[in-house]
């Protein structure tokens, strides 16, 4: 082969070997995730020099340990060690340059290191630095190459640019994991306390207690990702903890059964369960594997795996806990979690509170019913809609019959249960937006938005049937009569309509009670110092 040419081929497979560097280093350059980037490293190096095993192992600075992180040709290992173990190959690192772990005899080098560290098992034949300016990366372990020769002087120069450009490469993928870390933490946070920003700002604007319940428990459950949950509330004068409102069960009818209190769930007592002792602590409390904790009261045949419990206080007074249950992606709940919750329960606590006394004025404390007061606000309120809108509504009056014989034959405690039955029937019986109000004794008032006489009429008439049929129990049965006026018909002002509804009632009574009667312009009206038509009755009697 004439000098020449042989001079021209050798700078032709300088520069192919050069492009071939250039090309290696671009690829490595731009790889961001580590994990993409060791394959990469190791690939090249095995196809280039015929490595049948390549370890990488990374330093990492904060603990001043080298590990493992990808291994070819071998089965996964898991290895660390600190770089003072390393004692003599240490300077060598710092001398950037592949190095054998045989000495120019042959024999091996740095023997009991490799030992030690496991690079027996990974065949290591040569260690290969990753250094960037004069800080150790991380190294190469490469193992026996499949000619058995030794590196050439080209093929260690290869090496030593890959090596040079990995280090660069592993340095900058270990900045950018790091950032992103931080950034996606920056994230989170910046989200959780938006979120509680916002759930804050809701809660406010929630003053009816159930829907207020509803909609904490629903963020609890959404922000750390759990399956289902529940709020229960102290009952100060049965202390006991009762469930108030629950989410996330599978039997959606047993949850609604539940949430509008048609069936009683278990109560906890104080210090009973994990929801009584957390009451009872005051601290959140999170156990994992529920069932096999013996403070685990199972609530129902519901599957539980972790549950995290957090009490909600006032001041220092603890009024209920927040339960959530069974992470959705099968794992525990975490600290932030917790954290978490305890922020909504802060927040929650104080509005729940506010709610709770906001009940006790609007609401009856015997049929939970609105009260008359603030049955004439909504009144007002519909008024004005109804104005606005020029829609209809009817006012309905409505007053058990014969009540007095009930007390009279069964005690007064009786009575209190059937009024409390009746209660709870007229409201189940109505449509949502419909408005029930005890407004007196046992005389209850209807607000039907929308509903003109006719639609009113048929409402009174399905409730007064219904009523008669049923038959509560060991309590006497008990029949209602009802009296309806509507707006505009009968008139566009709030007291001219309750003094007609009245009538009508009135008229209801006098003609034999368990009846419907919708009110005609010839009934009398009842003068606002006269009795109303059920004392005007009973001072008949
Ligand atoms: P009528 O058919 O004419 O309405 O006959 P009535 O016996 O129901 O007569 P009226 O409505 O005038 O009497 C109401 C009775 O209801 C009188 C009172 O003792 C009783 N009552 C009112 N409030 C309560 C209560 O909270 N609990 C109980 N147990 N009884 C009540
Ligand atoms: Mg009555
Ligand atoms: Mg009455």
């Amino acid at each position: 082969m004439p000098a020449e040419e042989s001079i021209a081929e050798s700078m032709d497979q300088r520069v192919v070997e050069l492009t071939e560097l250039l090309n290696a280093s671009r690829e490595l350059s731009i790889i961001l995730d580590p994990h993409e980037l060791y394959p990469v490293l190791s690939n090249m190096i095995s196809r280039k020099l015929g490595v049948e095993h390549i370890s990488i192992f990374v330093f990492r600075n904060n603990t001043r340990m080298f590990k493992l992180v990808y291994t070819h040709g071998v089965g996964s290992l898991n290895r660390e060690f600190l770089f003072t173990d390393i004692g003599a190959i240490w300077k060598e690192f710092l001398q950037n340059e592949p190095f054998s772990l045989r000495d120019a005899s042959g024999e091996p080098a740095f023997a009991e290191f490799s030992k030690r560290f496991g690079l027996v098992q990974l065949h290591t034949q040569w260690l290969v630095p990753l250094v960037m300016r004069s800080n150790v990366v991380g190294f190469l372990a490469l193992g026996d190459t499949q000619t058995i020769e030794p590196f050439s002087d080209n093929e260690l120069y290869y090496l030593k640019e890959i090596a040079a450009q990995a280090a660069v490469s592993i340095n900058t993928s270990r900045l950018y994991l790091k950032r992103k870390k931080e950034k996606e933490e920056l994230d989170r946070t910046l989200y959780n306390l938006s979120l509680l920003y916002s759930i804050g700002r809701a809660m406010n604007y929630i003053s009816d207690l159930k829907s207020l319940l509803e909609y904490i428990l629903n963020q609890a459950i959404q922000i750390t990702g759990a399956e289902k949950g529940s709020i229960m509330l102290y009952d100060l004068e049965n202390n006991l903890l009762t469930i108030r409102v629950v989410a996330g069960l599978r039997d959606r009818v047993y949850q609604r059964k539940i949430n509008s209190n048609e069936i009683d769930c278990k109560s906890f007592k104080p210090g009973e369960g994990i929801a009584g002792r957390v009451f009872q602590t005051g601290r959140p409390m999170v156990v994992d594997k529920a069932r096999e904790d013996e403070l685990f009261i199972e609530p129902d045949a519901s599957y539980v795996r972790s549950i995290a419990c957090i009490p909600m206080l006032v001041y220092s007074d603890v009024i209920g806990v927040i339960n959530v249950t069974n992470k959705l992606d099968e794992t525990g709940f975490t600290d932030e979690d917790v954290e978490l919750l305890k922020a909504v329960a802060d927040q929650a606590a104080i509005a729940i509170n506010k709610a709770q006394l906001w009940e006790m004025a609007v609401t009856d404390s015997l049929t939970g019913l609105y009260v008359r007061r603030y049955f004439l606000v909504k009144l007002q309120e519909e008024l004005h809609r109804a104005e606005r809108y020029n829609k209809g509504f009817s006012i309905v009056m409505a007053d058990l019959d014969r009540f007095k014989n009930v007390n009279d034959s069964f005690g007064h405690t009786a009575g209190d249960r059937v009024l409390k039955l009746v209660a709870k029937f007229l409201q189940k019986n109505i449509r949502d937006v419909d408005i029930i109000s005890r407004y007196g004794g046992e005389e209850f008032v209807f607000l039907l938005p929308e509903a003109d006489k006719e639609e009113a009429y048929t409402v009174s008439e399905r409730l007064r049937k219904k009523l008669s049929e049923l038959q509560f129990d060991d309590l006497p049965r008990i029949t209602i009569s009802l009296g309806i006026a509507s707006y505009p018909d009968d008139s566009d002002q709030i007291e001219p309509l309750i003094k007609k509804a009245d009538a009508a009632l009135y008229t209801a009574k006098q003609s034999g009670r368990n009846k419907v009667v919708v009110f005609e312009e010839e009934m009398e009206l009842v003068e606002a110092d006269e009795p109303l038509p059920s004392d005007s009755l009973k001072a008949a009697n």
